[in-house]
């Protein structure tokens, strides 16, 4: 749990005379989830196409595996899994074949049906991509990443949009597949998400690592400073009341 999968250093990265990037430093452990947050600009994205060789990086290093970036990259593109945008995806196909033609692309052999049910998909196999629901198409781009059987994927903003039960039901499924030893890298704006899901945070404002830890430790951090909600806190939220209201079960089929 504790060896590193993938180490950046100093990693920067220009758009013109823009710096989106500016220096940064941090290890992913192998085996956890580690979260990427920051608001819209921050340069999340921007970091995690450069780890996934979709981007080139100004300066800095990047190490994946034990491959550097800059002299191995087709070697970490084996080893990892990355969602495509949704336009990726051929829209009158269904997902089987879907499922089909990447594992063709990826030179796997791979059972679609047993894909499928990983993510809860069995009984779409013959639905086309445009026919599911958001959440639905989440699970599914999340089960493309995983054709190749990769060692690390990386989710940028899955639950952007879903509803609270299709967000709740996503962090069950990442879960897993970090349970089943995957290391996974995800970007998220929902701070309960990051709380509930990710063993460590990364906090990046403006091109900058302002935090790195644990949750709880941040938190405990933060408190340690006297610091202290401004209101009382009840025991329960809107979104709790919402859950509650509506129940646990998605609606989506
Ligand atoms: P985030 O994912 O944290 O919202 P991004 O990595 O997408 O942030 O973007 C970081 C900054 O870099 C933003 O100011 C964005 O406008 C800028 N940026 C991103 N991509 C490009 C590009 N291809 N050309 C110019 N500027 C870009
Ligand atoms: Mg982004």
């Amino acid at each position: 749990m504790s060896e590193t999968i993938i180490s950046v250093k100093n990693l920067k990265k220009n758009y013109g005379d823009f710096e989106a990037v500016k220096g940064i430093s941090f290890d992913v452990k192998n085996g956890e989830i580690f979260g990427l947050l920051g608001p819209n600009g921050a340069g999340k994205s921007t970091t995690l196409e450069i780890i996934e060789t979709l981007r080139q990086k100004t300066s800095g290093e990047v190490f994946v595996n034990g491959f550097n970036l800059d002299d191995s990259p087709n070697e970490i593109k084996k080893i990892i899994g990355v969602q495509l945008q949704t336009s990726g995806y051929y829209p009158s196909l269904t997902l089987t074949e879907l499922i089909q033609l990447f594992a063709g692309l990826y030179n796997e052999v791979i059972d679609p049906n047993t894909l499928l049910d990983s993510v809860n998909l069995r009984d779409k196999a013959k639905a086309k991509y445009k026919e599911l629901s958001g959440g639905q198409k989440q699970r599914f781009s999340i089960a493309t990443t995983l054709i190749n059987k990769p060692k690390i994927i990386f989710l940028d903003e899955p639950t952007t949009g879903l509803d609270p039960q299709a967000r709740r039901n996503l962090w069950e499924l990442i879960k897993s597949i970090r349970d089943a030893g995957t290391t996974v890298i995800i970007t998220t704006h929902y701070m309960d998400e990051a709380e509930v899901l990710c063993d460590r945070v990364a906090i990046i404002d403006s091109g900058k690592i302002i935090a790195l830890n644990s949750p709880d430790k941040l938190i405990d951090e933060l408190v340690d400073t006297g610091f202290e909600r401004p209101k009382e806190v009840k025991k329960a939220n809107l979104e709790d009341v919402f859950i509650n209201l509506t129940g646990h079960v998605l609606r989506e089929d």
